[in-house]
């Protein structure tokens, strides 16, 4: 059976069952999973062979399910988590300890600004944060002898640019550190960020891989490319014994699967993130027509993106498929099949008018999430983005009248009307 394509692999990989086998991917939930010897579980825990053995470090579904993201990514291990949130703690925590200093783009998710600017530091590692429009000459001024990676969003939320990858891949491997890319608004289906020199990458598959706004949850995958080795000294955490594992060595024992296998007997083991296997069953539904459902967002946003340009009460539009943007060059290299069904917006007159525009609409809910397949939009100054202060919300490059319009997968032409008569009564 050839795999090659995307579409299949969104369909058959994983979850592989043999013959008589279920033939949709079970869901083990189960705490625990049982041996015979003694001896065989004391092998486990010495990482010298491999099995389940507890859900909190590993569970059959949610491995199938990883192996499916990780093979759309072409990474060569992954992980799930408990949340997006998690997966970009874990990817940053697993390289990064007190003292430490890693670079991001100020335009990511405000949840992940949050934990990066205030939370990691409390934990004494030290994020700035860099517009990532700046030339590289710029850019390198930023690197410390201590930094350990960079990191930003193929497309931002809520701004939905466009985050130059190979500029930022060349930039981090000549410090010598890794590339960590947040995948979220792209998904596999329209970017594969490996591809581009990208090193690791993280999910919330909340977003379009569930595509149902059923399930929270993350993922982490590893390209297995970066040579944590040739660099031993910025990664004593993979390149030196770990105390709490019997003196293992992750990059010697376990070469490209080094960095994931830290992750999770080290990290997941002791913060516990875990992933529940149910929702994992119902990521994998979602990753089963991933591919349909990302083409159809992506016409939508882009008819949409269409009309509000040409209304005279809209401010300004921003959806990298227009020609108009500028990242629409980006786009066009990174982002060929589309970008995703994200969009952001002004209304003429402000604030006040957004939210009156807001409250008329009928078929669009105003709903704090993105990426699923009902249209909904959300006022981030006013909601997800409340806690910055003015100053934070100009340089996360968030405008006070910025709405983000996450288009569904319905009829476009309903949407559109929707978004007309609302506008009609302003
Ligand atoms: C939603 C989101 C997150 C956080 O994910 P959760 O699953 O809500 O924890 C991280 N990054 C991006 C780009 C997101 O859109």
């Amino acid at each position: 059976m050839s795999m090659s394509r995307i579409e299949t692999k969104c369909i058959h990989e994983g979850w592989k069952p043999e013959k008589g086998a279920a033939r949709q991917l079970p869901v083990y939930q189960s705490t625990t999973f049982k041996y015979d010897s003694s001896d065989e579980m004391g092998r486990l825990f010495d990482l010298e062979a491999e099995g389940y053995f507890y859900t909190r470090l590993q569970n059959p579904t949610n491995d199938a399910v990883a192996a499916k993201i990780c093979a759309l990514e072409g990474g060569v291990g992954a992980m799930l988590t408990s949340s997006g949130q998690a997966a970009n703690f874990y990817a940053i925590f697993n390289i990064c300890e007190a003292g430490d200093h890693f670079i991001a783009s100020s335009s990511i998710y405000g949840g992940t600004y949050n934990l990066f600017g205030v939370t990691m530091k409390k934990l004494g590692i030290e994020c700035t944060f860099i517009d990532q429009n700046l030339p590289e000459v710029e850019l390198e001024k930023y690197f410390k002898p201590n930094t350990k990676a960079v990191f930003g969003e193929t497309i931002t939320n809520p701004t939905v640019s466009v985050f130059d990858l190979e500029k930022f891949a060349r930039l981090a491997h000549s410090h010598g550190v890794p590339l960590i890319v947040d995948n979220t608004f792209a998904t596999p289906i329209n970017c594969r960020p490996f591809e581009w020199g990208v090193d690791i990458v993280t999910h919330s598959t909340t977003k379009y891989m569930d595509g149902h706004a059923v399930s929270v949850g993350g993922c982490i995958v590893d390209s297995g490319n970066f040579d944590w080795m040739a660099h031993k000294d910025k990664f004593p955490g993979l390149t030196t014994p770990d105390d709490s594992y019997h003196g293992i060595t992750y990059a010697e024992r376990f070469g490209k699967g080094a960095y994931i296998t830290k992750a999770t007997a080290q990290l997941m083991r002791d913060f516990g993130s875990t992933q529940s296997p149910q929702n994992a069953f119902y990521i994998n539904l979602g990753l089963e027509t991933l591919h349909l459902r990302m083409e159809r967002h992506c016409e939508n946003a882009l008819a949409v993106a269409k009309f509000l340009e040409q209304q005279d009460k809209i401010a300004w539009v921003n959806y990298p498929g227009l020609e108009s943007n500028p990242y629409f060059e980006l786009s066009q290299k990174y982002l060929k099949k589309g970008s995703c069904g994200v969009l952001a917006f002004g209304i003429k007159g402000g604030r006040e008018r957004s939210i009156q525009f807001m409250d008329r609409l009928k078929l669009a809910s105003i709903v704090t999430h993105v990426a699923d397949s009902k249209t909904c939009l959300l006022h981030p100054a006013s909601h997800t983005h409340r806690q910055l202060t003015d100053e934070q919300l100009k340089e996360a490059g968030v405008a006070p009248d910025l709405i983000r319009l996450s288009v569904g997968i319905e009829n476009v032409d309903d949407i559109i009307e929707d978004l007309a008569q609302a506008l009609n009564q302003i």
